[in-house]
This record gives C-alpha cells, structure tokens and sequence, in this order.
C-alpha cells in the first residue's frame, strides 16, 4: 500500500481521497478550506498544515483543483519537496497548455507524472466509479494506474502529457452539442403535439439515440434517474460545461481547429449561466430552448 498526498479536498477530491483510505492506502490531504478538511478528516484522511507539507515521504501526490492556475500553482510550490521518482498525477479539469507546463515542472524535478482528468461527476468520485482519461509516458502511467484503480473502474491511458486533458474536453464537447440538440429535438415535439415517451420510444432505438437522450434525458419521464426528474438539480451543473466548453474553444482556436457546433454550444449554455442558471444540471439547457421560441 503506498503513501499518498492528496491536495484539494472539494466535491471530488474529498470522496476520491476517502475511496483512496478505504483501499487501505495511507492518505495526507490539504485543503484551502476547513469544511473541506474537516470532512476529509471524519472519512479517514490525514490533514496536513499545508500543501508542501503533504507531500513530505510520499509515493504518490494527486491534486483535484479547479483550474489551470491553481494546478501550475500548487506544483511549482510542492515539486521540490517530492521524493524523486515519486509520481504525481492531477485529476482536475484544465486548459492542455497548463497540463503540459505542470509536466515540464515534475520532469525538471525527478518526478514521473500523468495528467488524469475524469469523468462521472460527484457520484462517480464517491462510488469509485470515475473514468480517467490519462496523459504521459509509458512508466508513469504504469506507476499511476493501480492507485487511480482504487478510485475509478475505467483508467485509460491516451497518450503522452496533455493528451487525458485533451480527451475530457472533446468528450465533453460532444456532451455538451449532442445534449442541445436532444433538447431542440424534444422542444420542436412538444410544438408538434408528439409526446415526450413517443419521441424517445422512437429515438432511443433509432439513428437519433445518444447517452444525453438515453441515460441523461433532459425532459421528465423516459429516464426516471435523470435529473429532469429532480428540478434539474446537478448532477453536472451547467457552469461546469461552460468551463469545458470554454477550454474546447481555447484549445481548438490554439490548434487550428474548426469547432463551429462546439462554439455555438458555448454560447448557448453562457447566455444560460448568465440568466442565472450556472447551478442547474446542464439538461436544463432545454428550458433556455424553449424560452428562444417565438411563442
Ligand atoms: P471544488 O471547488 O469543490 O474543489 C476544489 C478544491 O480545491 C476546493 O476545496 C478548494 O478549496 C481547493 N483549492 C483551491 N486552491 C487550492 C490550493 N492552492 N491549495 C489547496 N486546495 C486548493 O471543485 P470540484 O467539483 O471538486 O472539481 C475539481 C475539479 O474536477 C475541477 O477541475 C472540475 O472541473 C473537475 N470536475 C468536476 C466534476 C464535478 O461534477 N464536480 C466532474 C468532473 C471533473
């Protein structure tokens, strides 16, 4: 069992480092906030004074920030108070530019290191059901991959530094479209008088079935655990999408890429947060079709 640091102990970090206990690994956490820590303390972790302090004697560090900076940050701080050869992996949704400088900053300082996004929200990090999307070098992630294990039941490894940031934001960018386009489809049945369960009958098991139809559908009904059926309360809240869809946007106009579906995607769940609906799960974007509607 090896001993792990685990810095930020937030909505996803704060399970994934109890999972991480529970596996019989020994756990050293840090978090800015004392709820955070506080809770991750009732669950078993260990509670450092700070994050440079964490890391002191461990195999494994994971950060779970929430963006690009904080994790340049947060390395730059810790790098040289890790033992060499240790490993650190960061699980946190950011930019590919920031994922590929936290990379150079372990590599300068003996360490092997993965970038680890995942996917399967708050539910997902307290079931150790996460996917992670991984990034980095052959013996990194070998390094990596029975400690990730411990916290998630699919761990892929999709190329070198940058490349498991480079999955979570296409990924969600086809989240974030294919979720608008159910939404559309099912506000155009509703002006059609065709019902909510006729149209999904049909799409479910046609050209049109999706997982934001089949698992996440945005309409109360068809899929019972979808958060349609519950106000529309997270699951993953739409500022969250605005953040992948905003990193899409980033990295496709860096690279040269077309995303034209994905920038307009953007733009509809921005307008949807600014009207004040950064907290609602990002099926409620339906209601923000709806609203578009000349009546
Ligand atoms: P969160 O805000 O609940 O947790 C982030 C934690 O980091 C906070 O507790 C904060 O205090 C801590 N923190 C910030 N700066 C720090 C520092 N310098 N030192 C120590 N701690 C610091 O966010 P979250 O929902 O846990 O998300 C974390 C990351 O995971 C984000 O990048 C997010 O995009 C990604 N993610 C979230 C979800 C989700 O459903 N919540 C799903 C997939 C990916």
């Amino acid at each position: 069992m090896a001993t792990i640091a685990f810095i930020g102990l937030g909505n996803m970090g704060g399970p994934m480092a109890a999972n991480l206990f529970k596996a019989g690994h020994k756990v050293l956490g840090f978090d800015l906030v004392e709820a955070s820590k506080a809770t991750a303390k009732a669950d078993g972790v260990g509670i450092a004074d700070s994050a440079a302090a964490s890391v002191k004697g461990a195999d494994v560090v994971i950060t779970m920030l929430p963006a690009g900076k904080h994790v340049v940050s947060v390395w730059t701080e810790i790098v040289s108070s890790i033992a060499k050869g240790a490993t650190i992996i960061d699980c946190s949704t950011i930019d590919v530019d920031s994922a590929r400088a936290a990379h150079t900053l372990a590599s300068k300082a003996g360490l092997l290191s993965v970038d680890a996004p995942v996917s399967g929200g708050v539910g997902g990090a307290k079931g150790a059901t996460l996917t992670f999307m991984c990034g980095g070098d052959a013996r990194a992630f070998a390094a990596a991959k029975p400690v990730l294990e411990a916290m998630g039941k699919k761990i892929v490894h999709c190329g070198d530094p940058g490349a498991g940031q480079a999955a979570k934001i296409c990924n969600n960018m086809i989240l974030g479209i294919s979720m608008i386009a159910v939404g559309e489809a099912f506000a155009l049945a509703e002006k059609l008088g065709l019902s909510h369960q006729a149209l999904f009958d049909v799409s479910s098991t046609s050209s049109g079935q999706c997982w934001a139809l089949t698992s996440y559908c945005p309409v109360p009904g068809p899929v019972p655990a979808s958060p349609a059926n519950n106000g529309y309360k997270p699951g993953f809240a739409s500022a969250l999408m605005v953040k992948d869809l905003t990193l899409a946007q980033d990295a496709a106009k860096a690279a040269g890429a077309a995303t034209p579906l994905g920038q307009h995607a953007q733009e509809l769940y921005k307008a949807f947060d600014a009207a004040g609906h950064g907290g609602v799960d990002f099926s409620g974007i339906i209601q923000h079709v709806r609203a578009m509607a000349k009546s």
